[in-house]
């Protein structure tokens, strides 16, 4: 078993076109695993943008986790998308990666989404390494993509290498801890060689060298010793230092390159190993007993029960691939693993590494890595578990849907076919919700915009050929009630030849609540049956779902109920099922009832110029501003 700390899960993030494929294959290919490097500019050849419908839209929509090799280490290397229609994805990524690479254009500088990506990361402590791209470019400038770092992202930067040349002619580094030039040569940049630093760089480079030691310096007494008494400050002490530094997020280091060029990639893959954290340096993380509900810290040792968080699935033809993280155990394949959500249990059939599109089968893994398993059903977010162990893996809160589309399959033949697709996507995405609209014979599909909508439509059509007619979008509208209102409802059929009539009386109020819906029954048995109290339930539930004002559900309601009256015979529960549902609606219209509409929280970050534009826009759509936050270069609405 590789040793822990080798481990890396590492994400690569970016702003749009700022060279994240194009950096991932290079890693992908120095690492050995690929033989033959594609150009990105089509993305055609991406070998992480592996759905044919991710190279059309051009966003990486599914995070796939490919594992290489580099040195003694073994990367897995985890594919965040970041499209805001995908948070969910992001979020999952996010949870099962220990550390990340931050790409940034090295002409444009912070862009939006590497805003809200940083956010993201900071959110969940993640470390992080700046790789400062497409340094080959015209305007290229490392220095203003630095100070954009402070000022846009609000890290502290720390430079760890100097450019040799820039722009188009760029051709190396300077590392300004061993002071060596880097260069990479050979066809594919595949021959790394290092000498010494060109001359006429000398002085810029010991200038770049000494504001890093006085960075450095703050954190350790040491380099501040050796410094003052003029001790060569050692190598060693300097990654000591700056690794610590990077694991808790003081300081965020900074290299350089040009990943189409070729240049500063396998520096960046030391970088990997040398600062970012391992599975073991990232510690326990919190999980709940199953049966106690109590807090259980899960650490990352290979010895104890197994512990796995299901955090992407993929099914084709040979069933479905669950990726997971495993936090604590072994596991191999014939291992049972139990469900913490469904109590269902499942035998391991095969382990699984991917590496780019090959799938290799392993036979066995440890706590801390990632890897595909084969035979296991279960949904995404779920923990997987070992029996003497149950654990929940906090759970990911799930947003509500904020958009509707009504769906109806062009040829009757697919409606069973639409049906068992949609069941897939919304197993692998919680923020997919599916529900059939019976009066219209139509499916509901609810998502988290329009974007997010339309990937399963396309998805719809590619891989299952299901040509759906599409409805206009609905929002996602609830109803409630503003003020309590009591309700008395008699039911009364007389009774007829054969049948004994159907009578109930239900007496009671509804009035506004924080919870989605709640009843309370004040009646003691002996006034109302069981069977009868659960039925009334049932017809105030059948109410609320129906809606009665524009047929929203109605949420935010309690129903007490105070008196009842049964006749012999007459009263079933159909009876006061029916007689609870018309009593909810006498009360409903009663009540003060309104619409509500959904409501998001944005937060925008953008260039002083646009916030005026951005603010009428805002306002006309009925929006609330919370507040502002101004950084040097970006407004934060
Ligand atoms: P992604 O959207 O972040 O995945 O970006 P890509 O890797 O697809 O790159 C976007 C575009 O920038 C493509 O046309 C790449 O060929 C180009 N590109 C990527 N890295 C570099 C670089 O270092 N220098 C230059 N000049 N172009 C680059």
């Amino acid at each position: 078993m590789l040793p822990r700390q080798q481990i890396r899960n590492i994400g690569v993030s970016a702003h749009i076109d700022a060279g994240k494929t194009t950096l991932s294959e290079r890693i992908l290919f120095y690492t050995g695993k690929i033989h033959q490097m594609h150009e990105v500019s089509d993305r055609s050849g991406a070998t992480m943008d592996y759905m044919a419908l991710e190279r059309e839209k051009g966003i990486t929509i599914t995070a796939a986790a490919v594992t290489c090799f580099w040195r003694d280490l073994q990367l897995n290397l985890i594919d965040t998308p970041g499209h805001v229609d995908f948070t969910i994805e992001v979020e999952r990524s996010l949870r099962v990666l220990d550390g990340a690479v931050l790409v940034l254009d090295g002409v444009a500088g912070a862009q939006p989404q590497t805003l809200t990506v940083n956010r993201q990361m900071q959110r969940y402590q993640i470390p992080r390494l700046i790789f400062i791209n497409k340094l080959d470019r015209t305007g290229a400038d490392p220095l203003a993509g630095l100070a954009s770092l402070r000022e846009t992202l609000g890290l502290t930067p720390v430079l760890l290498q100097y450019p040799i040349g820039i722009e188009e002619r760029f051709a190396g580094v300077i590392d300004l801890i061993e002071m060596q030039a880097h260069y990479f040569e050979g066809e594919a940049g595949e021959r790394w060689v290092q000498r010494p630093i060109p001359t006429v760089l000398r002085a810029a480079a010991t200038a770049a060298r000494e504001q890093l030691l006085d960075q450095v310096s703050l954190l350790s007494d040491q380099i501040t010793l050796d410094m003052l008494t003029g001790n060569p400050v050692s190598s060693q002490l300097l990654w000591q230092t700056i690794r610590q530094a990077t694991l808790d997020l003081t300081l965020t280091p900074v290299l350089l390159g040009s990943a189409l060029r070729n240049i500063g990639v396998q520096p960046l893959l030391d970088a990997i190993g040398r600062y970012l954290p391992s599975p073991s340096d990232r510690g326990a993380i919190e999980a709940t007993d199953v049966a106690t509900q109590a807090p259980a810290a899960i650490a990352p040792m290979p010895d104890a029960p197994a512990v796995a968080l299901a955090f992407k699935l993929i099914d084709d033809e040979y069933g479905q691939l669950t990726y997971v993280r495993l936090y604590a155990g072994r596991l191999a394949p014939g291992d049972t693993l139990y469900n913490s959500r469904t109590r269902q249990k499942a035998r391991i059939a095969r382990l699984i590494r991917i590496e780019v599109n090959q799938r290799q089968s392993i036979e066995a893994v440890a706590a801390g890595d990632i890897v595909g398993l084969i035979g296991i059903d279960c949904a995404s977010g779920d923990t997987l578990c070992a029996a003497e162990r149950l654990v929940a893996l906090e759970g990911m809160t799930v947003p509500e849907p904020v958009l509707t589309l009504a769906l109806t399959p062009r040829r009757q033949a697919d409606i069973a076919r639409l049906e068992k697709a949609l069941q897939h996507f919304t197993k692998e995405d919680p923020t997919l919700q599916v529900k059939p609209d019976p009066e219209q014979q139509r499916t509901l599909l609810s998502g988290m915009g329009e974007l997010h909508l339309e990937i399963y439509l396309e998805r719809l059509r590619r891989e299952y050929q299901i040509e759906v007619q599409v409805g206009p979008p609905a929002v996602a509208y609830r109803e409630t009630l503003t003020r309590a209102a009591s309700f008395d409802y008699m039911l009364e059929q007389p009774a007829q030849t054969g049948s004994a009539g159907q009578f109930a009386q239900v007496v009671g109020q509804i009035a506004p609540c924080d919870d989605a819906f709640q009843f309370s029954n004040c009646l003691p048995k002996e006034k109302l049956a069981e069977p009868l109290a659960a039925a009334c339930e049932q017809g105030f539930q059948d109410a609320v779902q129906t809606g009665w004002l524009k047929g929203y559900p109605v949420v935010g309601v309690q129903v007490t109920l105070t008196a009842a009256t049964q006749r012999p015979l007459a009263s079933t529960p159909l009876a006061f099922r029916f007689a609870a549902r018309r009593a909810f609606e006498q009360a409903f219209s009663q009540a003060q009832p309104v619409l509500l509409e959904p409501l998001m929280q944005l937060e925008i970050a953008t260039p002083a110029d646009f916030v005026g534009v951005i603010q009428s826009k805002l306002l006309a759509r009925r929006a609330l501003l919370l507040g502002t936050e101004v950084r040097a270069e970006v407004t934060i609405l």
